[in-house]
């Protein structure tokens, strides 16, 4: 990952206001910046979480109508309380989103909203967190801005014509807004999947998988993944042990979709799409097809560019030890895969929120990271 750092001057401007001070601020309030939310209120300490969107729950808000988790109910609460309804059922994407407004407002946790952050460095030995029109000063900064930032499009989508209609997944809502005609999905995985099914009721869909992902099946005798995934501790093997890592290889599972079943919905599937050109898109086994729409449901990639502090090795990727990096006070929490499996789902982020809360909170009588920091931990 490359990234391009914005001059100073580009974000953060002339603050009208001086910096207000807040010794911890939490940029982002989904599920890891609660969860932690939660942690620091126990504490007692003073802490502000500062989140871009309008609205709470925001990344699940954007997210297609009807979308259903790939964990049960037992396996998407926060800590300190349960997630409602009957626990082996899978939720929608708008129980999460009230879920996590309920969260907030259950525990009271300082929210702001309506407050995007585009600037972090280090001044004067404090972080100055930069926001449009103010900054905030603060000795610890938690950055848990989630681990699905900015859309991820192949380069061939730019030799699509205008008469192609062609959107990301994190763009699509439903198949009423999908113009009638012949759709490609491009992306095997659990979002292209459920995507292409929903559509096969409505369109003509095609499904273009370029690495078929391993098959999870969503419950095994009568049980949810998740349980097997718990009770075994696969979901608490660290990044590193060895099982993680072979773990981490695989990471892209397919869960409870086949290309079977999607065959029996109507779904016609191809090999890797290589090539567009108008409203042809070419695969990689030579074959052509004209389409209407094109969906790249072809993931995400992190996006740190506002951080201004020295975190990141010469790839752009974040050096860090289970989130603390070297840079004394700076965090990360909800990153894919930042200590286990766990570490970017609803139900598991507790445990890296839970450390991270204590670092913070051993912050100042600690004069060095516990452990020492690993160099190209794996986040991305
Ligand atoms: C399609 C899809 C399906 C998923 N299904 C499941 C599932 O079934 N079960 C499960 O456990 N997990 C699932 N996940 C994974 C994970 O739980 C979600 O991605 C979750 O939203 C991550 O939570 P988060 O708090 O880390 O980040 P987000 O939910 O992305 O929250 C980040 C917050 O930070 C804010 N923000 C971002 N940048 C800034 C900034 N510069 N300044 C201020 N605020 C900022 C955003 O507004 C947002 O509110 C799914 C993910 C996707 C994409």
């Amino acid at each position: 990952m490359t990234r391009t750092r914005p001059a100073p001057s580009e974000h953060h401007g002339n603050h009208r206001a001086a910096p207000e001070h807040r010794p911890i601020v939490v940029v982002g309030g989904g599920q890891a910046g609660l969860a932690i939310g939660y942690f620091l209120a126990q504490q007692g300490s003073d802490f502000v979480i500062l989140d871009a969107a309008d609205q709470p729950a925001a990344a699940w808000r954007q997210r297609w109508d009807t979308l259903t988790l790939f964990t049960s109910a037992r396996y998407d609460a926060l800590p300190g309380f349960a997630f409602p309804g009957e626990p082996d059922r899978y939720p929608n994407r708008a129980e999460v989103a009230a879920y996590l407004t309920d969260y907030a407002r259950r525990f009271d946790l300082p929210v702001r909203l309506n407050s995007p952050v585009r600037g972090v460095r280090k001044s004067n030995g404090t972080y100055l967190v930069e926001l449009d029109d103010r900054g905030v000063e603060s000795e610890q900064v938690v950055v848990a801005t989630g681990p699905f930032q900015a859309p991820a499009v192949p380069p061939i989508a730019t030799g699509l014509g205008p008469e192609t209609v062609q959107m990301h997944s994190s763009a699509y809502r439903s198949p009423r807004e999908i113009p009638d005609g012949r759709v490609l999905v491009v992306g095997g995985g659990n979002t292209g999947y459920q995507i292409a099914e929903e559509l096969a009721g409505s369109h003509e869909v095609h499904l273009a998988v370029g690495s078929p992902q391993k098959r999870l099946p969503q419950r095994i005798l009568g049980r949810d993944l998740f349980w097997y995934l718990d009770k075994t501790g696969l979901i608490r093997k660290t990044a590193a042990s060895r099982i993680g890592r072979r773990m981490q290889a695989n990471e892209d599972t397919l869960i409870g979709s086949s290309p079977r079943g999607l065959r029996r919905h109507g779904v016609e599937l191809h090999g890797r799409a290589v090539d567009a050109g108008g409203s042809r898109v070419s695969f990689i086994d030579g074959t052509q097809l004209e389409v209407r729409t094109v969906i790249w449901a072809t993931g995400f990639r992190l996006d740190h560019s506002w951080l201004d502090v020295p975190v990141f090795d010469a790839q752009g990727t974040i050096v860090h030890q289970r989130g603390v990096t070297e840079s004394p006070g700076l965090y990360f929490l909800g990153l894919p895969w930042q200590h286990t499996r766990g570490s970017a789902l609803l139900g598991f982020v507790k445990d890296d929120a839970e450390y991270i809360a204590n670092q913070i909170s051993a912050f100042g009588s600690r004069a060095a990271p516990e452990e020492p920091i690993r160099k190209h931990e794996r986040v991305v």
